[in-house]
C-alpha cells in the first residue's frame, strides 16, 4: 500500500466522514505551492478556501508566530495581554471601523454579527423582546453552527439538524426588491456575502451592494457583510465592498486574517453599535489570544506592505483573461473578481470533479463545487509566470 493510501485509510478509520477530500496527502508547503507525501508538487488553487492569501508559511508571519510562542501563550480575556490591542488597532485601521470583537473561526464572527444585530435591534431600534428578524439570502454560506445552518438553503448543510433557530427570513440573492419587501419594523439586520463563494463564486449585478446599503440606511436596518472569504485582498480590493459605495454597518472577517497559520476572526463596526456588548455578554476563551493576535497583526502588515490588494487586482485580470481564452467549448462561463475566480463547465462536459482529478495528476489542486464549477483561488503572492504555467495545465485538463 502506498504511503498516501495508508494515511487516507487512517483518516477514514479514526476521523468522522464529514468531508470528501481529493485523494492527496500533503506534508509540506511554501508560497502558492504544496507537496504531497510522495514528494509531488502542486499549485494550491484553493488556498484553504482563501485562508492563505499571503501564501503558505509566509516567513514574516511564521517569525511572528515563533517569537510570540517564546513569550506568552494563552491568558484568556480574564486578563489583558500586551498584543491584542496592537492587533485590533491595526485591524480597525485596515478595515476602516472604530472597534473590533476578536473571535477564532468565521462561524464565530458570523454568530457575533447576529448577536450584535439582535441586541442593537432591541436596545437601539426598539424591537419588542425576542421579535428581532435578520434577513439572509438563498444559497448563503456563513458557517456550520446550528443557528447558521438553520437558515441555509443547502440540504447538505441543514438536513437533520432542526429545529432551526427562529428569527431569520430568506430572500433571493442579488434581488433588491425582495429585500425591500422583506423588511418590516422588526428587521434588525440584513446579512449577505459580497460574492457568494461557497455557492460557486456567484457575483451579484453591479450596484447591488450599493443599493443594499441605501435600503438598509433608509429602513434603519444593519447591513452585515460577511467578507470571511472575500476579504483581505482576495477580490482585488482590501474588501469586496470597496468596489462600490457600500460600507457595511458590521463587517465580518476571518480566514486570511490568520495568515494561514492560526484561526483568527472578528466582527467590526463603529462604537454606536458595538457598545451593546457589555462585560460577560459575549466572548471566547481563545478570541484575542496573544498568539492569534501576533499572527494576525503580522498577516495584516504583509497584506498592506506587499500591496496584495493591487496585486490580486492586476493578476486576477490577467488570470481571468487567460482562462477566457482557453480554446474549448466545454466552458460555459468564467466569473469572479480579483483572484477569486471560477470556471463553470457546460453540463455536457461532465462533472467538474473529474477535471479536478485530471488537474491534480498534472499538478494543480482545485476544488469542484455544485457539480459544474471549479474555483481558482491561488495565493495572492503568485507570479505572472506561475499563472501562465497554471493556465497551461488547466488547458490540458479541460481541452
Ligand atoms: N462565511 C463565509 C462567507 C465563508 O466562506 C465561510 C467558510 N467557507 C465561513 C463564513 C465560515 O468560516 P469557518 O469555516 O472559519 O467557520
Amino acid at each position: 500500500m502506498s504511503r498516501t493510501q495508508e494515511i487516507i485509510e487512517l483518516d477514514n478509520e479514526y476521523g468522522a466522514h464529514n468531508y470528501h477530500p481529493l485523494p492527496v496527502v500533503l506534508s509540506r508547503a511554501e508560497g502558492p505551492w504544496v507537496w504531497d507525501v510522495e514528494g509531488k508538487r502542486y499549485m494550491d488553487c484553493l488556498s484553504a478556501y482563501s485562508a492563505v492569501n499571503q501564501g503558505h508559511r509566509h516567513p514574516r508571519i511564521v517569525k511572528a508566530l515563533k517569537d510570540q510562542v517564546d513569550a506568552l501563550d494563552l491568558t484568556s480575556r480574564a486578563f489583558h495581554n500586551d498584543v491584542m490591542g496592537k492587533f485590533l488597532k491595526k485591524l480597525c485601521e485596515y478595515c476602516g471601523f472604530e472597534v473590533a470583537l476578536p473571535m477564532n473561526t468565521g462561524a464565530e464572527a458570523v454568530e457575533t454579527g447576529i448577536k450584535l444585530a439582535r441586541r442593537w435591534g432591541y436596545e437601539k431600534k426598539g424591537i419588542p423582546t425576542d421579535r428581532a428578524e435578520i434577513i439572509v439570502c438563498c444559497e448563503n454560506f456563513h458557517g456550520r453552527t446550528t443557528t447558521i445552518v438553520g437558515f441555509s438553503t443547502d440540504p447538505d448543510s441543514y438536513e437533520g439538524y432542526g429545529p432551526a433557530t427562529p428569527g431569520f427570513r430568506i430572500i433571493p440573492y442579488d434581488d433588491i426588491k425582495a429585500l425591500e419587501e422583506a423588511i418590516n419594523e422588526n428587521t434588525a439586520g440584513f446579512m449577505v456575502e459580497p460574492i457568494q463563494g461557497e455557492a460557486g463564486v456567484k457575483v451579484p449585478s453591479p450596484g447591488y451592494l450599493e443599493n443594499v446599503r441605501k435600503v438598509c440606511t433608509k429602513h434603519n436596518v444593519l447591513m452585515i457583510l460577511d467578507e470571511v472569504q472575500t476579504g483581505f485582498c482576495r477580490t482585488g480590493k482590501r474588501f469586496c465592498f470597496m468596489y462600490e459605495d457600500a460600507k457595511p454597518d458590521v463587517l465580518l472577517v476571518g480566514k486570511a486574517l490568520g495568515g494561514g497559520l492560526y484561526p483568527v476572526s472578528a466582527a467590526l463596526s463603529d462604537w454606536d453599535k458595538m457598545e451593546v456588548f457589555k462585560p460577560g455578554t459575549h466572548g471566547s476563551t481563545f478570541g484575542g489570544n496573544p498568539i492569534g493576535s501576533a499572527v494576525a497583526l503580522s498577516a495584516l502588515e504583509v497584506l498592506e506592505e506587499e500591496r496584495l490588494d493591487e496585486r490580486a487586482y492586476e493578476l486576477g485580470e490577467y488570470f481571468r483573461r487567460k482562462l477566457e481564452s482557453i480554446p474549448t467549448d466545454k466552458i460555459r462561463e468564467v466569473r469572479g473578481k480579483g483572484l477569486l475566480l471560477a470556471i463553470e463547465l457546460r453540463k455536457e462536459a461532465g462533472p467538474a470533479r473529474e477535471y479536478c482529478n485530471r488537474m491534480r495528476e498534472l499538478g494543480i489542486l482545485a476544488k469542484d463545487t455544485h457539480g459544474q464549477t471549479i474555483r481558482f483561488a491561488p495565493a495572492l503572492t503568485i507570479t505572472e509566470s506561475e499563472i501562465d504555467w497554471a493556465v497551461g495545465v488547466i488547458t490540458e485538463a479541460i481541452g
